[in-house]
């Protein structure tokens, strides 16, 4: 079976057991504080199994890209070491929300398996949660029990906490588990070691496929376990490992789904795979992480930084030193796999294909830049030997090894090569010791202390802000958050006008009130699909009623900025082209940032002409023309703009403002009117292929043209009220140039009367000719004056000028060639003398200057230079 088909087996087999098959969630998770990357296949479903959204299906199946190189699930260091943990992956799973449990999941887990895909029962085993005395929990035994229909005891394997007993965080839901382990080394090999030893004991040839996660409980702030009413099955099988299994490979990147890519880098470095260990190490590498590159680039997160963007520029700069170190790629050549992975992958995630050029270019342009730095660590990384050679050590510091670890991106390795090349070593522990002072501090900025929620009635959460600003509602739970030692309060309302920051646009502020009490809402922000207000006190009485009223100007203003973001967003494709695609967008009450894919700057006419659209549809005054609750494809049919790498429901909310279509979740003016003008501040570019435009709206736009034209009147007073004031500002730019060569030329004058003037007063000491000079000049005059005075007279010279101007001193030091040629140096005289100007100097034997600091000691200083000559 190809890859293609395996896949499309799995999603068939659990359709028939009456699954509702699902699509994967983008990679990149974009509104959840706690994740960055999908890590699993349950997290899309994260808040219906905390029971913060309806259970729509009951059995759900899908095939979900994760991305394992963060956090608690962070598998990076092993990638391309072995050949079976990817950085990106797919994960098959089937669940089930409050309906069948271990049952069934296991039935059809060996039915799939040995039925479906003839997997050879005799190489695979299980595991089963031992039990923890000490939780009071016991042997998994139903697990067991229903296994043992198709596998002997002793391939049932007990299983510890760690490995079989699954949780979602520090609290929430969790559960034994059950894993699926498969063997597949040779006959031969199996005759000469019983597989059953090597489970779980890292052998590249028995590992795990499966994971049955039976989530019964739920681990409470305190870390007592206790029910969970709605029993859920979540499972995970690692696609590739399973396409290796079917396909009879010893490793993910003999199968179909990799192969492609390694035979493109082999042909690129002209190296072949299964050569050498060390560039076939390299080799899995750049072929695992090109696919979370291109993956996350798709999904609309492009390398940076910061956060989650500094991630992927990592995983990406993994790959670009392997590729240095091992298979002597000096120049780009990441970006040339973009063609390769399409070929596999393009058919399964069309994305790809639409995103061509622009993976490219971002992946070239990321290669281009850390090549680089690499160069610049790589001269750091010499000097750095060049000095421990100096004092006779052959080991370098920790701190030097760290400071390129983290600076340049020169992880330990790779400096570790380079020093050994030369026969250097590096102090490890010292390493470790920073790195572990590093971990310890970002530990410390993050930490965050949750309480448990505490309930005070039941009931659902609703969003009624969309048609209500104001309204009464009461408090469903609460809890307490400490983080960097300051306390809040997170509240959880019935009803709340309150909308909570997505899609870009800002959380809305305000306050709750009761009576006289009145409570302020500080924020908005949705933390598991949940909407949490967050105040810094709790009222007197959480049980009573409230009223919830938003700050409205803020709302307004945000509002007038969001919709404004749509009309620009319309107007930018009309303009620029329909290969603008939104790439993030972020709305406050002051200004709107929106960034797309573009790949020059925008010129000054098409900024304007975007403008142009955008006012015309506001002054048209459309209507605001909602649909909330629409089908996506109905949605997608009207030719709403949908952005890849967005979770979407199947239905969805569009927003129409006359031709401009959007899906939307965020809150708008009733019609354009309102936004009153729209101005785009400023155009610039984000990364390669996206460029960032900032904007502002209504009577920000006001009080930027009333600034604007404060200045204007301001220079027209200047300018003594002249009509027209740009003739008059060239005019006088022009006789302020046409002044200025006069000055020159008067300086020129002066320089020529000083120069016969000091001549005729020049003292001589021992047959020298001494000119002294004491006044106001530049330096650069002072010297144009010494070198003037050479011109005359080339032997037996010496000048000596010492200048304050606008307060900063300078001495000039010229001598005649002869002088020179005897020995003197007016390098060693300017420097000596100008101690006492507290400066210091340079040049050449016969021309020396220097600047100070102290203009109260230029006479000395003269005097000291002319007695340094003497
Ligand atoms: P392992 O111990 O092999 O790292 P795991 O216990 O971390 O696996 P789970 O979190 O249970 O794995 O994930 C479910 C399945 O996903 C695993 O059985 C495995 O097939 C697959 N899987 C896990 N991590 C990776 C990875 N980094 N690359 C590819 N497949 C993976
Ligand atoms: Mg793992």
């Amino acid at each position: 079976m190809t890859s293609q088909e395996i896949r499309q087996s799995f999603l068939d087999f659990f359709a028939s057991k009456n699954h509702k098959i699902v699509p994967s969630a983008p990679m990149v998770i974009k509104d959840d504080p706690t994740l960055m990357f999908t890590n699993a296949g349950m997290n899309q479903f994260k808040n219906i199994i905390l029971g913060n959204d309806p259970i729509k299906y009951p059995r759900v199946a899908d095939s979900q890209k994760c991305l394992r190189v963060s956090g608690k699930h962070n598998d990076l260091e092993e990638v391309g070491h072995d050949t079976y943990h990817h950085t990106m992956f797919e994960m098959l799973g089937n669940w089930s929300f409050g309906d069948y449990f271990k049952k069934e999941a296991i039935e059809w887990a060996w039915e799939y398996l040995t039925e479906v895909l003839k997997l050879d029962k005799e190489r695979l085993y299980v595991t089963v949660f031992e039990g923890s005395p000490s939780e009071g929990l016991s042997r998994d035994d139903e697990a067991a029990e229903i296994w043992s229909q198709f596998l002997p005891a002793e391939r049932i394997i007990n299983g510890n906490k760690k490995d079989n007993f699954w949780e979602m965080g520090d609290t929430g839901p969790c559960g034994p588990c059950s894993e699926i382990h498969i063997d597949i080394r040779d006959d031969a090999e199996r005759a000469r070691v019983d597989g059953l030893t090597l489970v779980n004991g890292s052998h590249p040839q028995v590992i795990e496929i499966w994971n049955n996660v039976f989530m019964q409980y739920n681990r409470k702030a305190d870390g007592s376990l206790e029910g969970l009413p709605a029993k859920v099955i979540d499972t995970g099988m690692g696609f590739e490992r399973l396409c290796m299994a079917i396909q009879g490979k010893k490793s993910n990147y003999d199968t179909d789904i990799f192969q492609p890519i390694i035979h493109a880098i082999g042909k690129i470095c002209d190296i072949a795979y299964g050569q050498n260990e060390k560039t076939d190490v390299a080799m899995r590498v750049i072929a695992d992480h090109i696919r979370t590159i291109a993956f996350s680039i798709t999904d609309g997160q492009l390398p940076s930084n910061a956060k989650a963007g500094y991630v992927i520029r990592r995983i990406l700069r993994r790959a670009v030193r392997y590729g240095y170190t091992f298979l002597n790629q000096r120049s780009a050549f990441m970006y040339k796999l973009t063609d390769a992975l399409c070929e596999v992958m393009g058919t399964a995630y069309p994305e790809l294909i639409t995103q061509k050029t622009l993976i490219e270019k971002v992946i070239k342009e990321e290669e281009d830049s850390f090549l680089r730095t690499l160069e610049t660590g790589i001269r750091l990384l010499d000097k750095v030997m060049d000095e421990a050679k100096k004092s006779g050590k052959t080991t370098i510091s920790g701190k030097d090894a760290f400071t390129l670890y983290d600076t340049f991106g020169f992880p330990l390795d790779l400096t570790e090569l380079i020093l050994r090349e030369n026969n250097f070593t590096v102090n490890i522990n010292d390493f470790n010791a920073e790195m572990q002072q590093q971990k310890e501090r970002a530990r410390n900025a993050a930490a965050v202390e949750t309480g448990d929620w505490v309930t005070v009635r039941e009931g659902d959460s609703n969003f009624v802000g969309y048609d209500y600003t104001s309204y009464d509602t009461e408090i469903l739970r609460y809890r307490k958050v400490k983080q960097k030692n300051q306390e809040y309060y997170q509240l959880v309302l019935s009803n709340t006008p309150f909308y909570a920051e997505m899609g870009g646009q800002v959380g809305d502020s305000g306050v709750l009130t009761s009576g006289s009490e009145t409570i302020e809402i500080l924020d908005t922000k949705k933390e598991n699909n949940l909407a949490v207000h967050i105040s810094t006190k709790l009222p007197a009485d959480v049980t009573g009623g409230f009223t919830a009223s938003i700050n409205l100007e803020k709302r307004r203003a945000t509002e007038s900025n969001h919709s404004a973001t749509h009309l620009l967003h319309e107007a930018l494709r009309e303009v620029l082209g329909t290969h603008v695609e939104q790439k993030g967008s972020y709305v406050s009450p002051e200004s709107l940032r929106f960034d797309f894919s573009h790949f020059q700057k925008m010129t000054k006419e098409e900024i304007r002409a975007v403008e142009r659209i955008a006012n015309r549809k506001i002054r048209e005054n459309h209507p605001l023309h909602e649909m909330r609750e629409t089908p996506i494809a109905e949605a997608q049919a009207m030719g709403a703009m949908a952005l890849f790498g967005e979770k979407y429901g199947e239905v969805v909310r569009v927003i129409q403002f006359g031709t401009s279509t959007e899906l939307c979740g965020g809150t708008h003016v009733d019609s354009t009117g309102r936004i009153g003008m729209v101005r785009i501040i400023s155009e610039s570019s984000i990364a390669a292929g996206i460029r960032r435009i900032e904007a502002i709206s209504g009577e920000a736009v006001e009080l930027l043209l009333d600034t604007q034209q404060d200045i204007l009147s301001e220079v027209r007073d200047i300018l003594h009220n002249t009509p027209d004031i740009l003739t008059a500002i060239r005019k006088q730019t022009e006789e302020n140039t046409e002044l200025k060569k006069q000055i020159e030329g008067f300086n020129q004058e002066k320089i020529m009367q000083l120069r016969d003037d000091l001549l005729q007063k020049a003292t001589e000491v021992n047959n020298i000719k001494i000119v002294r000079y004491e006044g106001s000049l530049t330096a650069d005059q002072a010297k144009t004056l010494a070198f003037q005075i050479r011109n005359i007279q080339n032997n037996n010279l010496c000048v000596v000028a010492g200048c304050v101007n606008e307060g900063k001193p300078s001495l000039t030091i010229l001598l005649s060639d002869d002088l020179v040629a005897k020995g003197l140096n007016a390098v060693n005289i300017a420097r000596e003398a100008a101690k006492e100007i507290q400066g210091g100097g340079g040049g050449q034997p016969f021309f020396a200057s220097a600047g100070g600091k102290n203009p109260a000691g230029i006479k000395q200083a003269i005097a000291k230079a002319l007695s340094l000559v003497r």
